[in-house]
């Protein structure tokens, strides 16, 4: 008989009724260090007051309008981010997904506007990870994820991970924008070159190609910048954000410059529950708590200081672990045994960590992690590294 939930997950037998900070409790008081963070979502931690409070004072307020009305604080959140980003616009959704449907959206409107309708291939990478819908599916490609749904979204087109020669020969007369993922999340932690950013946004401009980044999970902080692709100085035309920006209540957005949201005029595009005013409250607080002084420094303080005992971690257990990868508090390390076996092995020394594809386990911790609780994780990622090799 098929379960009551639709049994498409693979669940670990592990089962939480409180969180706090960095970590995770289960009914019986076993605690968890979480170096997840729910993938990328509980930017914050668990629980953090303030937060909490923005909710709560929302929850007894107001709770829904629809998008028929102002909505003050999705006003708000919509100023800060154009305030802190390229941004000149913003589009608030409820998820990743949605936040690709209208990325994709947006750049063909923009071609069909300029009278160029043919324009709309989208180029994509080996790898990348944009959401599970039509379009979220149609742009990975991968067989794994379109395999039984066709007929599949049409105009995207694949290419090798980071190469940029693929690009130059692959962009055309039908091409609207290239869309890639700075830090690639679910493909293994693969960070992009800063050069390889550079010279993929001078093309996007010599040929007019939009260039959209998919920031859904290393965005609002996870590289130690709001957005991961400042550290390449350079900007996109398009941004997918979610996860990180709602800190575990759903909430995404698309961020555009006035240029690529020219096609997207009143009744082009729309969405129930996106920027409703519980969804905004968080997100205010979360860019308000991430873009404080000092907050980002913080980041990079600690994402050196993780980075540097995973490395030692990588040196003593040669045998486990081939090399830790990412950037900030977006760190992978590739294993030698199955990755999944020592995300399993991590439950058993009250350690949480996520596997990626490429034989990686990932760890996105929350960015308010303490430096005495990053020395806690990584004894116990030495235990569990300890643990599989003597199994
Ligand atoms: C998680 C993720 C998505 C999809 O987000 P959902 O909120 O699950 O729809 C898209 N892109 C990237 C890079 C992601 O990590």
């Amino acid at each position: 008989m098929i379960p009551s939930v639709l049994p498409t997950y693979s669940r670990a037998p592990l089962s939480f009724v409180k969180g706090e900070g960095s970590w995770l409790i289960e009914a019986d008081g076993r605690r968890f260090l979480d170096l997840g963070s729910g993938i990328a979502v509980n930017a914050l931690g668990h629980a953090h007051p303030a937060l909490v409070a923005a909710l709560s004072e929302q929850a007894n307020a107001l709770w829904h309008t629809s998008n028929l009305y102002q909505i003050p604080n999705q006003q708000a959140l919509a100023d800060k981010l154009v305030e802190h980003s390229f941004a000149d616009t913003v589009f608030f959704t409820n998820s990743g997904t949605e936040s690709c449907e209208l990325a994709v959206k947006m750049a063909r409107k923009y071609w069909y506007e300029k009278g160029q309708p043919d324009r709309t291939d989208i180029l994509t990478f080996d790898g990348a990870f944009h959401g599970r819908s039509s379009a979220g599916i149609a742009a990975a490609g991968s067989e794994k994820m379109v395999k039984g749904f066709g007929p599949i979204l049409q105009g995207f087109v694949h290419l090798p991970w980071a190469d940029l020669d693929a690009v130059r020969a692959a962009l055309s007369e039908t091409t609207a924008a290239v869309l890639i993922e700075p830090v690639q999340g679910e493909g293994g932690i693969r960070t992009l070159p800063d050069s390889f950013l550079k010279d993929l946004r001078a093309l996007c401009d010599e040929t007019g190609t939009l260039l959209i980044l998919d920031e859904v999970q290393c965005g609002i902080g996870r590289t130690g910048r709001l957005f991961a692709h400042e550290w390449a100085g350079i900007t996109p035309d398009i941004m997918m954000v979610a996860k990180g920006i709602g800190g575990g209540f759903p909430l995404g957005a698309v961020l555009a410059t006035e240029a690529a949201a020219a096609g997207m005029t009143v009744g082009t595009h729309g969405s129930t529950y996106g920027g409703n005013p519980l969804g905004c409250a968080v997100g205010c607080a979360v860019i308000d708590i991430v873009m404080a002084p000092g907050f980002l420094d913080g980041v990079n303080r600690k994402a050196g200081l993780l980075r540097q005992k995973l490395e030692g971690l990588v040196a003593a257990h040669p045998e486990i672990f081939e090399a830790v990868r990412g950037q900030g508090l977006m760190l992978g390390l590739k294993c030698k045994v199955a990755a999944a076996d020592l995300v399993k092995a991590g439950y058993d020394n009250l350690v949480i960590t996520v596997p990626a594809a490429d034989n990686v386990i990932r760890m996105l911790p929350p960015l308010t992690i303490t430096e005495e609780d990053i020395s806690e994780a990584v004894a116990r990622l030495e235990a569990t590294a300890t643990q599989v090799a003597a199994a």
